[in-house]
């Protein structure tokens, strides 16, 4: 079955026993046991859940995993994965990525691992950087504000020659624009919270491995272990949700390529980051290993009095944090995302004042322009 039809159809879809089309919501703590010594398969909602199941299997195939597990939020996801690499082992993140991550990273994992930044980009670079004991590589790609494309299969690669696991976070561009797992990569990670969920409406966050089973078996004993699950009821909102997801991503996706049009060409737009751009340094890897650009895009403007301007007079766009929902947002990302990223990482990637983030969404394209034209003319 193709992707598109699977994020519609779901892994059981409609239940067998009354033909209903929209997957029950088991909204139940503990599940009844026949005897001693016997389950339905269910004993408790923190360990098994038959709704959370569904939306896990769907992700999972949405990404061609071998496991899925949903957690309650993208960093609860993330922490997880920290959490069960070998203690004192090395890993390398990139430099630009969601401030979270390095927030995370810095502040509860610095005893448990040996954290180090590293462009990302720069393979002979990451080379160089990798040791002993380096045994996972994290990455956003496209990143996260300064859209900077890494190469997955280069990446993994590397990492490989040292037993270690390629970690890609896919939340921009999801599985329907990039399968991170078929290039090589040993996990995906998601915040469930963006497109995958695309109503604004729901925390949540996903972690999709690939063929290490000793991986997921870590995993799924750190999960039950801690409980940081997705609930059934924002589980039945994701699979209903992904119905969706493939016809949003792509709509989202003509609207942006649209809108970087318009802004390239408005003379208080001083730089557009977009990787479907030719003249993007990304372009030609995104392409070779993505099947679009996605609907996310960073610019610059004139000067840090025109960008709050512009937060200010925008109307349909909301200056909001977050990303991937059918409405179109704004951030601020030195104040917002970043504010708690380490400062020189920030100022090294180009994160400044004068920076914006746009998630666009599924309006008509004509009231997008109109309102960031209102909101850019002086
Ligand atoms: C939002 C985001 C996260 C964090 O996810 P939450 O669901 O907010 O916890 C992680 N990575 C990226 C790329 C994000 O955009």
């Amino acid at each position: 079955m193709r992707e598109d039809t699977r994020a519609v159809h779901g892994d059981k879809g409609y239940d067998k026993y009354t033909g209903a089309i929209s997957y029950p919501l088991y909204m139940s703590a503990t599940f009844a046991h026949p005897e001693v010594g016997k389950s339905t398969g269910y004993d408790y909602s923190r360990l098994q859940n038959p709704t959370r199941e569904e939306v896990e299997e769907t992700i999972k195939y949405l990404e061609h995993g071998c496991a899925g597990l949903a957690y309650s939020s993208g960093m609860a996801a993330i922490t997880a994965i920290f959490a069960v690499l070998p203690a004192r082992s090395h890993i390398l993140l990139s430099e630009d990525l969601y401030g979270g991550t390095p927030r995370l990273a810095n502040e509860y994992f610095a005893d448990h691992l040996e954290i180090e930044y590293v462009d990302t980009t720069d393979l002979e670079l990451v080379k160089s950087k990798i040791k002993d004991n380096t045994k996972a590589l994290f990455i956003e790609t496209p990143s996260n504000p300064m859209m900077l494309v890494s190469d997955i299969a280069a990446l993994a690669d590397l990492i490989h020659q040292n037993q270690g696991y390629l970690i890609v976070d896919n939340t921009f561009l999801t599985p329907i624009l990039q399968k991170p797992l078929d290039l090589g990569a040993d996990v995906v990670v998601h915040s469930g919270t963006k497109y995958l969920c695309g109503h604004n409406d729901v925390i949540a966050g996903f972690i999709v491995v690939g063929d290490r089973q000793e991986l997921i078996e870590a995993l799924k004993q750190h999960y039950k272990s801690t409980g940081a699950i997705l609930s059934p009821f924002d589980s039945w909102l994701m699979i209903r949700s992904m119905k969706t997801l493939s016809i949003r991503v792509k709509k989202q996706q003509e609207n942006a390529e649209k809108l970087v049009d318009f802004l390239k060409n408005h003379k208080n737009v001083t730089k557009v980051y977009y990787v479907g751009m030719e003249d993007h340094p990304g372009y030609d890897l995104n392409k070779k290993q993505a099947a679009g650009a996605g609907a996310m895009i960073s610019f610059k403007v004139r000067d840090a009095k025109k960008a709050k301007d512009v937060l200010k007079k925008i109307k349909l766009i909301y200056f909001a944090e977050s990303l991937g929902g059918v409405e179109s947002l704004m951030t601020y990302p030195l104040l917002q995302t970043h504010a708690e990223a380490p400062k020189e990482l920030t100022q090294k990637v180009g994160i400044d004042d004068t920076l914006l983030r746009m998630s666009v969404g599924i309006e008509d394209l004509e009231d997008l322009i109109q309102d960031l034209q209102q909101a850019l003319d002086d």
